[in-house]
């Protein structure tokens, strides 16, 4: 691991001189990100509708990217995997600070450019005050959630009311529909989640199950109004775009004139109207998350308050000195990183010897002969993993697991998050050690193999991440290439001298993944679903026999995991590559796999055919206890 790691932050430095001095190229497309909120399918089903429109009116081809939860949208803005992004309104305090996101458009519902935070509780209890519901049970929405955490708890906070010690138990239940149902199921006293007024006339009650939660829920205390959900860019964009900027502000704010685009609008996010925005609108969510004491990037900045001519002199100043500042960061990091790699250079070359030499050695002493006649690709026998801390605690993540996996199945591993999927695919390209059982790969026991042995086990395992894991300012071609890397020797590598038949190779994989074109473009100007591409065809570059993919398409839309799951198929089928895929998605997992393993708590709890999983299994493997629930 830190082997990889050196040599592409080797690659990196390498890079980094020029990449920073490419003039930016004409966008022949743009990708606006959106928040995933409590209605991830509602917001995935319309997007493409979105873009649709959007691009019709600004006259520019527009894709979406759907992020998986909020930060993800936030770090895909800082890489440029998108332009423009609609964020909730903390989420956008913490792009502003991290990925220099800029402001363009608020959300207006019924009028006003505001929505609440409430607390409610079941309609049919008795609590009726905020005095009522003290030593009681509260659920949150999640802890960068505004209206069902942030906003709420800073105005308790504010009336003297500090939710710590007030309430007997907090929780955070993942999501507003999961705040009402818990409510209205009677499993928590009370919760916290949006709502547009303060009659309580229209929430997520109301828009949450059509209706059927209606008048089920009474909201018993409401926040002071929030600043709307917006659409941001990022100064980038406005530096190197400034008028496709304006193009797209504008196809966004007309997108409510007419009654498709209206109707779109109310469906996915119950917008009445997109109308023009400034930071300053966002200062009094600075302020609740500095009362909440929210460690953004340490400072909260206030607000920018009338554009005046000397506020906006001392602003080019202060953007002058930035860049200054930016320019010496660089610098010192430019000479870190050469010292940097003169060391790891140095370290790499007397540990590929030694790794080397090592390799000779178990070969011709034997010691790499099956230790088992078993023809499995993998055999595990009893196999645990237990993850201790710092402090000396324990947790066991698998447990006596006992599994043949044979050449060429294609296999989806499911079950709840936390069940241990991503710890048992570790084990297989030994990322984990496991602490106790026996680990077989191709007959060898490699439960606790080093050095050259793990070498050569990762050689022949391809793994793909589900953040892609790119080098983000190297093109391609050259990230592909790095699936060479342990076939050609870190040194030509290095250099970028590969051979012919490397370049072959990458150009043959990226050609069967659909980015023949784009071989030459930086790799972080590519959206998300050919970014994961890439990275699927940097694990075949590596000519691997087994492909082991993390949730590959967690980042992704539906199509996009279609899509992903489809090459990882052909590729199984057409190159007998086994691949095991850890996926969240049940329906997936049965079009796809011959095998599905679930997990839970660790253990397997169903290993068959798609077919064989019945809703009673299904039911089990899934089911959330009250611990789970509370994980969330
Ligand atoms: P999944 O991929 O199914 O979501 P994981 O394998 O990531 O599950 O995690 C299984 C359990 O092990 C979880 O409870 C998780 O919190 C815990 N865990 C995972 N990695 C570590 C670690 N490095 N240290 C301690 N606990 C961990
Ligand atoms: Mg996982």
């Amino acid at each position: 691991m830190l082997q990889r790691f050196l040599k592409a932050f080797f690659l990196l430095i390498l890079t980094l001189g020029t990449a920073g001095a490419q003039p930016p190229e004409p966008k022949r497309e743009i990708v606006i990100g959106l928040n995933p909120s409590e209605r991830a399918e509602n917001v995935q089903k319309n997007a493409d509708l979105l873009a649709q429109m959007i691009g019709q009116r600004a006259g520019i081809p527009v894709k979406m990217f759907v992020a998986h939860d909020y930060s993800g949208l936030v770090e895909a803005l800082r890489g440029r995997t998108i332009d423009f992004a609609f964020f909730a309104p903390l989420t956008y305090i913490f792009a502003e600070k991290i990925a220099d996101a800029r402001v363009l458009l608020k959300a207006e519902r019924r009028g006003r450019p505001y929505y609440y935070g409430c607390i409610i509780v079941n309609a049919d209890s008795s609590y009726r005050t905020l005095a009522d519901l003290k030593g009681k049970e509260i659920a949150w929405v999640d802890p960068t959630s505004t209206s069902g955490h942030i906003y709420p708890k800073a105005a308790l906070k504010s009336l003297g009311i500090d939710p710590d010690t007030y309430f007997g138990k907090q929780t955070f239940a993942g999501g507003h529909d999961k705040v009402v149902l818990s409510v209205i199921n009677g499993t928590i006293a009370a919760g916290a989640t949006y709502c547009n007024d303060t009659l309580g006339e229209s929430g997520s009650w109301t828009q949450l199950g059509d209706g059927a939660y209606n008048r089920k829920v009474r909201p018993i205390f409401f926040s002071p109004p929030i600043p709307g959900d917006n659409m941001a860019t990022s100064q980038f964009m406005l530096d190197a775009y400034p008028q496709l900027v304006r193009k797209v502000t504008a196809a966004v704010q007309s997108l409510t004139a007419d009654s498709a685009g209206k109707a779109l609008m109310q469906q996915m996010y119950h917008v009445d109207a997109m109308i023009p925005a400034t930071s300053a609108d966002y200062d009094p969510v600075r302020r609740a998350a500095e009362l909440m004491n929210l460690d953004i990037t340490g400072k909260v900045r206030s607000g920018e308050g009338a554009p005046t001519d000397s506020a906006s002199a001392a602003k080019a100043n202060q953007r002058q000195q930035e860049r200054a500042k930016n320019a010496m960061i660089s610098y010192i990091v430019l000479a870190i990183g050469l010292v940097a790699g003169v060391i790891a250079l140095t370290w790499l070359t007397l540990r590929e010897r030694r790794n080397r030499r090592a390799l000779v050695r178990e070969t011709s002493a034997g010691a790499a002969a099956p230790a088992n006649s078993s023809t499995a690709q993998y055999l595990l026998q009893n196999l645990s993993v237990v993850y201790r801390d710092s402090k000396g605690g324990e947790f066991t993540a698998m447990r006596g697991v006992n599994l043949e996996i044979n050449r060429g199945e294609f296999i989806a591993v499911i079950g709840l998050s936390g069940a241990g999927k991503s710890t048992f695919l570790r084990c297989l390209n030994r990322m984990n050690e496991p602490s106790a059982g026996t680990l077989l790969f191709n007959g060898k026991d490699i439960t606790h193999a080093a050095g050259a042995q793990i070498v050569e086990v990762r050689r022949q395992v391809g793994f793909v991440f589900q953040q892609f894991n790119l080098v983000k300012t190297i093109t391609v071609l050259q990230n592909v290439l790095t699936g060479r890397l342990s076939r050609t020797g870190w040194f030509n590598s290095m250099i970028g001298r590969y051979s012919r038949q490397d370049r072959q190779l990458a150009v043959r994989y990226l050609t069967q993944v659909g980015l023949a074109d784009k071989l030459n473009n930086r790799a972080d100007r590519l959206s998300g679903g050919q970014q994961q591409r890439v990275a699927i065809a940097r694990a075949l570059a590596q000519q691997p026999n087994v492909i082991l993919a993390d949730e590959p398409m967690a980042s992704l839309d539906p199509k996009l995991s279609e899509v992903v799951l489809q090459i990882l198929q052909r590729f199984n089928r057409q190159e007998s590559i086994t691949v095991i895929v850890n996926l969240h998605v049940l329906e997936l997992a049965r079009r796809y796999a011959d095998r599905i393993i679930a997990f839970r708590k660790g253990e397997v709890a169903f290993d068959g055919k798609p077919d064989e999983l019945t809703p009673e299994i299904i039911e089990a493997i899934y089911r959330m206890e009250n611990e789970e629930l509370h994980r969330l």
